[in-house]
């Protein structure tokens, strides 16, 4: 992602603030600086041993950006493209969509630049221990809770319990979200956003007046999110066309059999081949003749280029920043619906506070109480979100951001000027 994601999230920012008028209503507080300045960026040197014995430097960061309703919060991301402005920009959404979803945290993101699946077990192990070990009394489970993102799951999240407990000389399993059961984490965390995602879809389609049982479906990544959201989609009849990884994509228009191609694609990698499908171009998938997109891989999949192409009706953004600000003027003069990465993909990070509840408290969910809690979150904030937009005659992504806005800035200005 271009370092300048960042300005460009701000500038987003502005415009949906501006009718708010919050310097008015918040004198003094220098209100609008307050909410687009992260609170910490820490950015470090990261050297972790090669198994050949050999030293690899890479850039690793934490940026806590808001807590004013609550701790830090938020994902860990390994991957290549990872710099500074990224990891501020996935920190700035983090705390709008923790206060889209009205959960009790703020916005925080962490990530490490190094291309990740070229490692081997070993070699990761000892980076996400070390990228712990360095943030040490950073984060906490009353301070600052990682959780899985890209390139990221149980293996690590577990790791970094371990380092963490090992470092502190305590076990608060609260540290960390997205553990394994075994090790305090939530049933239903790995399905999370992907399920978030599903109920946001659900209710979407019937502002449109549609049903899943007869829209056809194309989701752009194969990982945690597209491949557990399209697994649930596919459970209630909707027709999933076509899907895609970082390397390939396949399609079929009579609907894939997404069950055989999920045991087929460990670690959300499509197979070389797949006999029921037709192999298509990557690209090609976000401009097919579908009902609804879901994409739910990196930033920037829908740009000013292929937005005027896109043929869906519904768009719904699994991954973060998957829009960028251009197409997401073209797809509003399009009247395409959008559900809006803050809204749509809070899933995670809603059962991620279910994990720090239970750890809380040390009494665990059964999996229909964490699904049935996820469902009235996202079911509640979805609304919440659509009815302002159709009272104010606004996008969803709009409204989003004005109800995040305004919970934050009444946070903030409830703690006082001194
Ligand atoms: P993941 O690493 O499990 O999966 C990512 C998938 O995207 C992989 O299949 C990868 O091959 C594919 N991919 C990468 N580049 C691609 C491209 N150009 N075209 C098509 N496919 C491509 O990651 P994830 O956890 O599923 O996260 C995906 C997105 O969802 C990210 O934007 C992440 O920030 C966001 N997100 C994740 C969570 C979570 O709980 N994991 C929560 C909220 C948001």
């Amino acid at each position: 992602m271009a370092t300048d994601v960042f300005e460009l999230a701000k500038k987003h920012f502005f415009r949906y603030a501006e009718p708010l008028n919050l310097e008015k209503r918040y004198p003094g507080m220098d209100i609008h600086e307050h909410l687009t300045t992260p609170d910490r960026s820490i950015g470090f040197r990261l050297t972790v041993q090669r198994d050949d014995g050999t030293l690899q430097v890479c850039q690793a960061f934490r940026v806590q950006f808001n807590d004013d309703r609550g701790p830090y919060k938020g994902g860990v991301r390994f991957h290549p493209q990872v710099d500074l402005g990224e990891t501020k920009a996935l920190a700035f959404w983090m705390y709008l969509k923790t206060a889209v979803a009205d959960i009790p945290f703020g916005g925080a993101k962490g990530g490490v630049q190094v291309d990740y699946q070229s490692l081997s077990l070993a070699e990761k192990e000892r980076l996400t221990k070390r990228y712990t070990l360095v943030l040490g009394n950073d984060i906490g489970p009353e301070k600052d809770i990682p959780a899985p993102d890209v390139n990221k799951g149980e293996l690590e999240i577990a790791w970094m319990l371990d380092t963490w407990r090992m470092n502190m000389g305590s076990y608060q399993r609260g540290v960390v979200t997205g553990k394994p059961v075994s090790l305090g984490g939530s049933k239903g965390r790995r399905e999370a956003t992907g399920r978030g995602v599903f109920y946001t879809i659900v209710e979407a389609l019937k502002d449109l007046g549609r049903s899943l049982d007869d829209c056809t479906i194309a989701v752009q990544g194969f990982g945690n999110v597209g491949a557990n959201a399209a697994a649930l989609l596919h459970a209630v009849g909707a027709k999933i066309v076509a899907v895609s990884d970082e390397r390939r994509a396949y399609y079929n228009k009579k609907g894939l059999p997404i069950l055989d191609l999920l045991a087929q694609s460990p670690g959300g990698k499509l197979p070389e081949t797949f006999a029921n499908a037709e192999a298509i171009d990557r690209d090609t998938l976000l401009t097919l003749d579908v009902d609804v997109l879901v994409p739910a891989a990196l930033e920037n999949a829908i740009t000013e280029k292929n937005a005027p192409s896109i043929k869906a009706k519904l768009i719904a953004e699994g991954a973060n920043g998957p829009t960028t600000p251009g197409a997401v003027e073209i797809l509003a003069d399009r009247d395409i619906l959008v559900i809006p990465d803050i809204l749509c993909n809070a899933g995670g990070v809603t059962v991620s506070y279910f994990e720090w509840v239970q750890n809380r408290q040390e009494f665990y969910w059964t999996l229909h109480e964490v699904n049935e809690k996820l469902k009235a979150v996202m079911v509640t904030a979805y609304h919440t979100v659509s009815e302002l937009a159709h009272r104010e005659d606004i996008t969803l992504r709009e409204a989003a951001y004005r109800i995040a806005i305004e919970r934050v800035a009444e946070a903030a200005a409830r703690r006082g000027v001194q």
